[in-house]
């Protein structure tokens, strides 16, 4: 593996960073406050071809790698993680199954539209009993007239309040196991569709929220990839989201350690800078190291995948790690800003709580110690 980003990813990286201060940048104070996402950014992302990226061409796509991914999603990231997140979404997770999985009318009239910003989506696993444990899912799907009825509770959804609308899996057959599952586009405007929004702790400007399906009725074209066998389905969209997340992760954690850097050589105490003292600095040059090996994880499964292959172990290291260092970071780096760090005057107070969404999303970190421990033969 070269260690050194090619000419084109430095320049896309410069792009994709330009992008993230001019764009997101400005929409970070009242989109935190308020608790939304703005539609109009999904539209500046759209126009300057920064959503789904990886996808062709030909449906608005770019066609770019998954390393070229998960850098913008660094970019992103290190600005905003409530944005980065609401626009990661709608990028991958509500769009990869329709990428992969469905049939070209199907990413005529959803995939397009989302990549041009003009529609944005969802994507529905989480249940209020069921999150690590996918196969606890109690959703089910009933075969009538054409179509399909879905009934079942999906929560904390990324994007649910604005989305047009949620991939949702649900069981067709729960006698079959895993293998009686199926994906379904389940639009928002739908009779039958609640939407509740749900209060969270950090990643402010991304609204999540609990979506209740009552009777809802979908036609047979809703079922992306057949009604059967979607749990395979499931497992590879989250497989590629867990290094996209990964690099959402970075982000926030260079966004941390560069701001205390800054501060501990502006600061001054008993006569000299903070960052002049061990006890101070030390804490950074680890945090430096900590991002340097993430990244080095995340860009190894990346490669990975661009490669043709479906790294499990890789992949979960990469969350791992990216995950870690994010919490890390943000928690050495609060303590550098002293009385400041916990004040919201500074960028580092939404760091710090922002951060711990990376021990939850695509999977716990636990889950993916889980993974890798059964790979060393344990657990
Ligand atoms: C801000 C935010 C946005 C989200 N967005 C989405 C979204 O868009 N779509 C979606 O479908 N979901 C979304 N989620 C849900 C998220 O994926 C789940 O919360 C996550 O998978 C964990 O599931 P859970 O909350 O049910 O916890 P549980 O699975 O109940 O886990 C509880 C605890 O038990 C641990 N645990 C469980 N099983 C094991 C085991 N075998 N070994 C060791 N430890 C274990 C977990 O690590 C965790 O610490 C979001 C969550 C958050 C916080």
């Amino acid at each position: 593996m070269d260690f050194r980003l090619s000419d084109d990813l430095q320049q896309f990286q410069a792009a994709a960073r330009e992008f993230a201060q001019r764009e997101l940048g400005p929409r970070v104070e009242e989109a935190e406050r308020t608790e939304r996402t703005p539609l109009d950014l999904f539209k500046a992302a759209g126009e300057a071809g920064f959503l789904g990226i990886r996808y062709p061409e030909e449906l608005g796509g770019s066609g770019a790698s998954c390393l070229a991914e998960v850098i913008l999603r660094e970019e992103m990231g290190a600005v905003c993680s409530g944005l980065a997140a609401a626009l990661s979404v709608s990028s991958h997770l509500g769009t990869y199954p329709i990428h992969a999985f469905g049939t070209e009318e199907q990413k005529k009239t959803y995939l397009v539209p989302v990549l041009k910003g003009e529609k944005v989506s969802a994507f529905g696993l989480t249940e209020p009993n069921a999150g690590s444990d996918v196969r606890g899912i109690q959703t089910k799907a009933v075969a009538r007239d054409g179509g399909w009825v879905l009934n079942g509770t999906k929560t904390f959804i990324t994007n649910a309040p604005i989305a047009d609308y949620v991939i949702v899996v649900a069981y067709t057959d729960p006698t079959a196991g895993i293998e009686g599952m199926a994906l379904f586009v389940v639009e928002t405007s739908a009779p039958g569709v609640g939407i509740n929004r749900i209060k969270k702790m950090g990643n402010l400007s991304s609204e999540i929220a609990e979506v209740v399906l009552q009777d809802v009725f979908v036609a047979d074209e809703a079922c992306l990839g057949g009604d059967r066998g979607a749990f395979k389905r499931v497992m590879t969209t989250l497989n590629i989201g867990r290094v996209v997340v990964s690099g959402g992760a970075l982000g926030v954690a260079r966004a941390a350690l560069d701001s205390a850097v800054e501060y501990a050589k502006d600061r001054t105490a008993f006569g000299n800078a903070i960052g002049s003292y061990q006890g101070v600095a030390f804490p950074l040059a680890r945090s430096h190291a900590q991002i340097d090996s993430a990244r080095l994880a995340v860009y190894r499964a990346a490669t990975l995948f661009d490669e043709g292959h479906n790294p499990v172990q890789e992949t979960s290291v990469a969350k791992y790690l990216a995950g870690e260092a994010a919490i890390d970071v943000t928690d050495r780096a609060m303590r550098v800003f002293g009385g400041y760090g916990y004040m919201r005057e500074y960028p580092i107070e939404r760091h710090y709580r922002d951060a711990r969404y990376f021990a939850i999303v695509e999977g716990t970190q636990e889950i993916h110690l889980r993974v890798i421990s059964r790979q060393l033969g344990l657990g």
